[in-house]
């Protein structure tokens, strides 16, 4: 028997980056791993800093996800997320390049920098580089 399909959209201010059936979907929820097939009680959450699975039949996709809120339906996800790319996407040298400025940033004494913002950068740069090994 054919499994069944929920619908899944994600989308970030920039671009849509899925739209279509899913088995199922992974993803890391503030209040953790929170995995979804179809028939899924109704449920909103926000989403943490992490990696997303996909699962579509036989086929299996991973993207970063960074934030956002989910809205889960027992036939449909959407996601609507600050960040988010495929890992194939993922760009190593920019990651690194971002890594060091966010490490640069915390460790200067200067009073303007915006330490919770340069904390995030830093994680986004290093769930990026973590994904890609
Ligand atoms: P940077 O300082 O390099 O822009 P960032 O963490 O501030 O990194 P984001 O605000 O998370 O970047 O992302 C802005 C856009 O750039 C998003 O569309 C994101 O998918 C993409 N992006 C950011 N870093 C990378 C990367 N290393 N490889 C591929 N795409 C990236």
């Amino acid at each position: 028997m054919a499994e069944a399909k929920t619908r899944l959209r994600i989308v970030t201010p920039s671009k849509e980056l899925y739209n279509d059936e899913a088995t199922m979907v992974i993803m890391r929820g503030v209040n953790g791993d929170l995995g979804v097939l179809k028939g899924h009680q109704p449920l909103t959450t926000i989403l943490d800093y992490g990696i997303l699975k996909i699962k579509n039949g036989e086929q299996e996709k991973e993207a970063t996800l960074f934030g956002g809120f989910v809205d889960v339906q027992p036939d449909a996800v959407n996601i609507l997320t600050d960040s988010a790319e495929w890992i194939e996407d993922i760009d190593i040298q920019r990651a690194k390049e971002a890594k060091e400025r966010a490490e640069k940033r915390l460790n200067s004494k200067d009073s303007n920098v915006n330490m919770l913002r340069a904390e995030l950068a830093l994680k986004r740069a290093t769930i990026r580089l973590n994904s890609k090994k």
